[in-house]
């Protein structure tokens, strides 16, 4: 039966939105930014908005920062979809996952410490730099397989690395994705180099839970803040090795303070708890946030 003109769940694919806290503080005016933003979108296209509680780094988050985000939200205005995913309850998936990408080569174990990578970027006289730091500069990526089984019998602790230069071969060079704000890009993963996808601490990685978690909850556009632009390039890449769908971006510019300094989770000043305490209304947030929608 062909679908009758206007019938939207029939005729196009339903917008699924989303808003992806980390519970490692309270949530400011950025945030609320990002979180409206996302819950528009969605309502105002007849779509859902998902909540996603990102707390797999167990060493930052906190439950009574889940708590408070949660209410924060309620107290905004935002309804979501129950129940909420909770990365940490996940954990094991995204093991297999990890491990899959393992059999295939993509990943190899990096025994580095910080104080390892910053010497050696030093002794080479510097390391080009992206979002999330300097580049790794690989001094892991060629043992020799002896010695990595050495080293990991000794009891050596390790993270596991994307191999980028298979990774590319792999899925290719030319994967696009679009950005509401910038139009059509073409994923440059080097910008971020072989970045970590299983952490020593927490056994997981961002950039793994989160390219999963969009495509299990059928994220259609993740809207967020253009600081997490060059980290698209990078997931752009694990949906192509793990034949994963890709959503829209919208990538938001920043909320600043008076100062022109980009909102962070440790200034106190601008966190909705602290507008709340000043008998500040959820309208009021709007308006600061030149929200017009
Ligand atoms: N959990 C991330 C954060 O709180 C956001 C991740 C995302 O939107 O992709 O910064």
């Amino acid at each position: 039966m062909r679908a009758a003109a206007g019938d939207r769940s029939e005729m196009s694919i339903t917008i699924v939105t989303r808003f992806a806290p980390s519970p490692t503080g309270l949530l400011h005016l950025g945030h609320a930014y990002s979180a409206l933003l996302a819950f528009d979108e969605a309502q105002r296209d007849g779509g859902r908005f998902v909540l996603r509680i990102e707390d797999i780094d167990f060493t930052r988050c906190r439950k009574d920062f889940e708590e408070a985000l949660l209410e924060d939200l309620a107290w905004l205005g935002l309804t979501w979809e129950l129940p909420v995913r909770r990365q940490s309850e996940h954990l094991a998936e995204y093991s297999v996952v990890a491990n899959g990408l393992k059999a295939r080569g993509l990943l190899y174990p990096c025994f580095c410490t910080r104080k390892d990578i910053l010497r050696e970027i030093e002794s080479a006289g510097g390391a080009p730099h992206g979002s999330e730091g300097p580049l790794y500069p690989g001094l892991c990526r060629d043992l020799s397989e002896d010695e990595r089984q050495t080293r990991i019998a000794a009891g050596e602790s390790f993270a596991m690395r994307l191999h980028l230069d298979r990774a590319v071969a792999e899925a290719g060079n030319h994967l696009e994705w679009c950005d509401l704000v910038k139009g059509v890009q073409l994923a440059q993963p080097e910008l971020l180099g072989d970045v970590v996808l299983v952490r020593k601490d927490i056994g997981c990685s961002y950039h793994l839970a989160v390219v999963l978690d969009d495509a299990l909850q059928g994220i259609t556009r993740v809207t967020r803040g253009e600081d997490l632009f060059e980290a698209t390039h990078l997931q752009r890449l694990l949906q192509a090795l793990l034949e994963l769908p890709t959503p829209e971006y919208h990538h938001h510019s920043l909320i600043c303070d008076d100062t022109g300094k980009r909102l962070a989770k440790r200034d106190e000043a601008e966190t909705l708890r602290s507008l709340r305490v000043r008998s500040e209304s959820p309208t009021d947030v709007r308006s600061r946030l030149g929200c017009s929608f």
